[in-house]
């Protein structure tokens, strides 16, 4: 606190991101990484653009990132998607955050899910944004109908968000129910935030060519393994992409360097390790889900490379402590209604193993 701190800065109560600790070892199961390798025709792209002695670092990259935007709209095709349909950020955040004063700040509050991702509420209070949350049914999923709210005649909001899968539940949505939303809701933004898309779901850029009002985020941390690169991005109609990039462009006119330029290009364009690894995390997801229901625990529905697990009789904190003690990081919120639950980030076959060995012992479960 500082009496040189502006009002706003006082009232922020930001994001804290899932740690990343300096230890050597650590079973690092707590904040969505992909375990695997990018690709390398992206680590590639990354050492050429360097050139000979880094000397294209002299030059400013280029403020539009044009290739990224095409190799985007090139990947989506088939659905019709031209570049101009197309906005790129320093990770899907970045997108996020511009996303607010662009297309969400509004008379009406904007709705999303009480549990789902911890950025909104904090993006709402930058931005001076309203809010109002819609409860996750018993089931923890999302019950499109509970966001018609008629109390002013017509159904009225800001505009409404959520990730699909949602997060921190991994519960999938599919197409049909965001169409019904969206044909609802014609006269709101709705922002659907796909980082786990390609886990296990149909991406919504299929429904932007019929929809003006939705705006499909991604991001290359997750299903291609470039979380260090910061690189996320944004189809919807031209309109949308336009009033995102005069938010961008009165912020930041290079969010995105030439490496990450260049990387997530490649990486776009490998459509095979792309496949392998991602068939692997899914792999991986359903074998550790049928190990962890061997030990006790409920696991629910994923299609994102986490779970969401809560053991029937063991406290979620005190789980996370034992598995901790023996270098094994997972997730544990202690928020309302997800307080007995841990999100697990799927590794490889062998971190799942050392995590069900580990639980094994804790839960005093003979071999
Ligand atoms: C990981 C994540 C993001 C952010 O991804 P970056 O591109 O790394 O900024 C956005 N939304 C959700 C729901 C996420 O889990």
């Amino acid at each position: 606190m500082s009496r040189y701190w502006s009002s706003l800065v006082h009232s922020l109560t930001p994001y804290e991101p899932g740690e990343q600790p300096k230890l050597p070892d650590l079973v690092k199961l707590n904040t969505n990484e992909n375990p695997y390798p990018p690709s390398p025709r992206a680590v590639a792209a990354i050492l050429g653009e360097l050139g000979d002695n880094g000397g294209l670092l002299r030059l400013y990259p280029d403020p539009n990132a044009d290739r990224l935007k095409e190799a985007v709209a090139a990947r989506y095709a088939r659905f019709g998607i031209s570049p101009q349909q197309v906005f790129v950020g320093n990770g899907s955040d970045e997108v996020l955050a511009h996303a607010f004063p662009a297309l969400l700040k509004h008379e009406a509050p904007i709705l999303f899910p009480d549990i789902t991702y911890s950025f909104y509420p904090v993006y709402c209070g930058l931005y001076g944004v309203g809010y109002r949350t819609v409860p996750l049914t018993d089931s923890f999923e999302i019950h499109v109908d509970d966001y018609r709210d008629y109390r002013h005649g017509a159904p009225s909001n800001g505009g409404i968000i959520f990730p699909n899968p949602n997060a921190p539940t991994g519960r999938l949505l599919p197409l049909s129910a965001i169409e019904r939303l969206l044909a609802v809701h014609p006269g709101s933004t709705v922002i659907i935030d796909e980082a786990y898309i390609d886990f296990g779901g149909e991406t919504a850029i299929a429904l932007v060519n019929r929809h003006p009002n939705l705006l499909v985020v991604h991001t290359l941390s997750k299903s291609r393994s470039l979380a260090g690169l910061r690189v996320g991005y944004a189809v919807g109609h031209a309109d949308l992409i336009e009033a995102l990039e005069r938010v961008k462009n009165s912020f930041n006119s290079y969010p995105l360097d030439r490496l990450a330029i260049a990387g997530a290009v490649a990486a776009l364009q490998d459509e095979e390790h792309f496949e392998t690894t991602r068939k692997a995390v899914i792999d991986s997801r359903e074998k550790l889900a049928g190990d962890l229901r061997a030990l006790g625990f409920g696991v629910l529905p994923s299609a994102a490379n986490f779970i969401f697990v809560r053991h029937a009789r063991r406290d979620a904190g005190q789980l996370a402590e034992g598995l901790r003690q023996r270098s094994i990081i997972v997730r544990h919120f202690k928020l309302p209604r997800i307080d007995q639950f841990l999100r697990i980030t799927i590794g490889t076959d062998e971190q799942c193993r050392a995590l069900v060995e580990v639980l094994r012992e804790i839960l005093g479960h003979r071999r």
